[in-house]
This record gives C-alpha cells, structure tokens and sequence, in this order.
C-alpha cells in the first residue's frame, strides 16, 4: 500500500505534473501486450537517472513494489504490478545522447524508440540490427530487459550482442556503471549481461551504451514454397552449409499461408505445407551470387515455387506477407496467445507436428511462424477471450507445446521471456539447482523484493 505521505514525497522528488494518481491514468497502466490486468497505485514519469534513482530508494525505504516500464509491449505479462505499487514509466528519458561514429557505439537513454535509433543511426551509415517486429513502438531499455531478438538474429543475433555497457539503478537506489565503449572487456563478472534479460527484477536500466555495425549496401530475398515441411527445415541447413549466412529466413505454416493470403489476397501458394522467406544482404556483388545459390538450393530441395525479389519494391511484396501476419489472425479469432518456443534446428518437423495435433486435440486455431533459422517457432493459439472453457483449453494448449518444445532440448522462450505467464513452466525447462542461483542472484541484489516483484520464479 503506498501511503499518501509517500505520494506528496514522491511529488516533491519528480515533481506533481509527473506523477499519475487517478483512475483512469492508472488504467493505462494496467496492461501490457497480455490479457493479463492489474492496476498500480501510482505511476511515476521521471526524466533523470536522479529522479529514477530516488523514486526507487523511496520505494525501498517503505517496500513499495516498483514495477519498470517501457511502451509496455511485452508479451510475457512483465509490466502487469500484479502486487500494486508504483508503476515507473521511462518514456520521458528519450535522448539518443550520443553517436560515435569512429568507436561505431551509441548511448542513449532508455525510453528511445527502437526504430528511431536504427533511423538515426542508418543516416551516419551506420546499423542497429536488432529488429522486433514491435520496433516502431519498443523501447530500448524494454528491448535490453527482455533481450529482445527479432528475424536479423541468425546473421546480426539478439539485443544482448550489441548492450557494451549500462548504467542501472538498483533496487537499494544506487545507480551502477557496468562496461563502456571498449570492444574487448574482461575485467571482473559480466554484470551487463547480468541485467540484460533480466526483465526488469534487478534493477532499472538508465542508459545504455549500445555497439553499431556499417549499413549493408544491398539486399535481396527468396519466397520458397514447399510442398513438404521437411525439405523446407533441411534447407536451413544447406544453406548455411554452403557458406552462405542469410541476413533471416523466417517460416509460416500452412495455416498461417492461407490466413495471410485470406487478409491480403495476393495470391500465396494455399496448399503449400510451409512458405520460407529468405533474406541476403551484404555488398551487391556477394548479394546477387546469394541469391542465386539459395534460389538453386531451394530447387535442388523441391520447392515448388521459387521468386526471387531484387529491387526495394519486389522485396516489399514479399516482406508484406511475413508483416501481415499478425493483423490477419484476428479475423480469425478475436484473441490470440502468441508463443515462443526455441528448438534445436534439426526437430522443427517434428515440432510443428506435434503442435498441429495439439491445436486437433485442444479443437483449438494454432498457426505457426517464425525465425525457423535460430529454431525460435511462434506457434499462436487462435482463441476468444469471452469464453472460460475456451481459455482453460488455451492454457493446457500452452503447457502442451512447452512440454513439446522441452522435451526435444528445446527452452520456453526465444524472445519474449518469463514474466507472469511462462513462471509456472520454469522447472520444465531449468534444473532446481540452476533456478536457486538465480534467486540468489535476485536476494542479493533485492532484499527487500521490491522490483518486480513476482515475474519469472515461480511462487515468488
Ligand atoms: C506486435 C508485437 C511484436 C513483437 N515482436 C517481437 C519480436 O519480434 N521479438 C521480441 O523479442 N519481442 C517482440 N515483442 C515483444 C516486445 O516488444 C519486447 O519484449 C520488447 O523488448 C518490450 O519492450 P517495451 O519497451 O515494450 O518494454 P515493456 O513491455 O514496457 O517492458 C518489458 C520488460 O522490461 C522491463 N523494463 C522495461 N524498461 C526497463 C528499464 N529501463 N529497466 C529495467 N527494466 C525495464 C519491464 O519491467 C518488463 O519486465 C513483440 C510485441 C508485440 C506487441
């Protein structure tokens, strides 16, 4: 319970314009990119790592869970104050502080939008490669919390490839350098990527020092289709084999292929089992040599059709498929559970045909897609929130693909993390052993328990 005087101290340290208190403030607060809900008692903007630093020591001093907060995106009930509490927004800490185009590093603040910084940075020539498909809205220091990853992540990999270094706040309200803009770095533990993924329970990021790599000068891309999944997952293979990396090769089932083509209409193989979008990048000369090799690999491997999309135009069609996906499945159920299992590359056949008969036995939409090259499948129930018997079939579903993907060498989460909805799977995944250290890690860092407190650790 925030006690009102702890209200007016707070007002006085962040000032009153920033600090949200009635109901229909808080409501905004409440969710997240989940069905999950639960309001805050207060919400707090600050602009400062000061202002962040004190807003936490006061939480500390009277054990007020505190809750960080980016655009609240998350898929994984992360930014749901299940206990209450303060909900700390860092939205107003939005300055790109720097580009340093010899060191090719940029620091920033936490609450920067994604694509804004890969906007920013693309102008100098420069790159940012991590790419969620929520980039337009995602927050930097969001992305570092949950160790965001996105298509890019097979050539370019995830968030944490590319975090040199940050400042944090922690839970007791002292604020913590960890690396810096040297390259190599090996002095003492790896506290920045101790906080990285951490999903905001050890402490709140306040700037982040992030590494760049030079804009590739061309790409293009491949659409294959395959009449039988498995030539389509052994491709991965070939390709690589045959020294090429591309930039992403992403997958949609046969499900996904006709609810896709159902909202665009632009006339996607129907029949297809699976559609394979490859995209090479790099100097234009390797790039066109690369596209002919995927397109012959995919021929050599049965596909049934093959496009190969050159200028910015063609490679918009077929971008605009894989973009769709997401708007085109509530028109086929008004809600949806998007999942992120991570396998082996070499059981994502088998994968997808345990998830088919799961989405027959639970009577129950589930389309699949994803970034087949890291073996990080999407499968996405398909449900209607209005329904309780519907969402209890949903929930078994869910443990019904987690215990598929775990049993194969698989993890729950490839992107999206723990948070609320993913905690009562942990053991599936993680010895005893291994989740103790964790909450040791957590003790120590968190005494009082007081910064998302509940995500991830099971009763916790
Ligand atoms: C349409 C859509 C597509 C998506 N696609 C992808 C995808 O391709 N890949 C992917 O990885 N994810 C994806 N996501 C999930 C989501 O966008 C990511 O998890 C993203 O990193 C969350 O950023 P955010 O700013 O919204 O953070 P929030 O949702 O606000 O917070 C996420 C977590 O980070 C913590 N947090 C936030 N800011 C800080 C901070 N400054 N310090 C400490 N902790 C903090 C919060 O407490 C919370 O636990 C998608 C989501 C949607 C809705």
């Amino acid at each position: 319970m925030v006690k009102p005087e702890s209200v007016e101290e707070l007002k006085a340290l962040v000032g009153e314009e920033n600090v949200l208190t009635s109901p229909e403030e808080l409501l905004c607060y409440s969710y997240d990119s989940t069905v999950l809900q639960h309001l805050p008692e207060i919400v707090v903007l600050p602009y400062t790592t000061q202002e962040v630093a004190a807003t936490v020591k006061l939480a500390d001093r009277e054990k007020i869970p505190i809750v960080p907060r980016g655009a609240g995106t998350n898929l994984a009930g992360g930014t749901i104050p299940i206990q209450g509490g303060i909900v700390l927004s860092l939205t107003r800490m939005t300055q790109i502080l720097e580009i340093d185009t010899i060191n090719m590093v940029a620091v920033v603040q936490p609450g920067v939008v994604t694509g804004k910084l890969q906007a920013e940075v693309a102008r100098k020539g420069l790159y940012y490669p991590p790419d969620p498909a929520s980039l337009k809205v995602t927050t930097l220091g969001g992305n570092v919390a949950m160790n965001a990853g996105g298509p890019h992540a097979l050539k370019y990999g995830v968030t944490s490839d590319y975090v040199m270094g940050l400042e944090v706040v922690l839970p007791n309200g002292q604020v913590i350098r960890t690396g810096g803009k040297a390259i190599k770095n090996v002095t003492g533990y790896n506290l920045t990527q101790l906080f990285v993924g951490s999903e905001g329970t050890l402490g709140v990021v306040t700037e982040i020092i992030l590494r760049l790599i030079p804009q590739p000068q061309s790409s293009g891309s491949v659409l294959a289709a395959f009449s039988d999944l498995d030539d389509a997952a052994t491709l991965v293979n070939r390709i690589l084999k045959a020294g090429v990396t591309p930039a992403v090769i992403e997958i949609m089932d046969n499900m996904t292929i006709q609810t896709v083509d159902d909202y665009l209409g632009t006339g996607l193989p129907r029949d297809a089992a699976a559609l394979l979008l490859i995209q090479v990048d790099g100097v234009r000369q390797a790039v066109e040599q690369e596209l002919k090799t995927v397109a012959q690999l995919c021929n050599d491997n049965k596909a049934t059709q093959v496009e190969v999309a050159r200028t910015e135009d063609e490679e918009e069609t077929v971008w605009e498929a894989r973009r769709s996906i997401s708007p085109s499945l509530t028109r086929v159920r008004p809600n949806k559970l998007g999942e992120d299992i991570s396998v082996p590359r070499e059981a994502i056949p088998d994968v997808v045909r345990r998830i088919e008969e799961i989405s027959r036995q639970r009577d129950l939409p589930i389309v699949i897609f994803g970034h087949i090259s890291d073996g990080n499948l999407h499968p996405n129930i398909l449900f209607d929130q209005t329904d309780p018997e519907e969402i209890e079939r949903v929930e078994a579903a869910a443990g019904d693909i987690f215990e598929a993907a775990t049993a194969v060498g698989g993890t729950l989460s490839g992107e999206h993390g723990i948070g609320l909805l993913k905690q009562k799977y942990l053991r599936l995944d993680l010895p005893t052993e291994t989740i103790e250290v964790m909450r040791t890690v957590k003790r120590a860092l968190d005494p009082n328990n007081i910064m998302n407190p509940g995500k991830i650790f099971p009763d916790n």
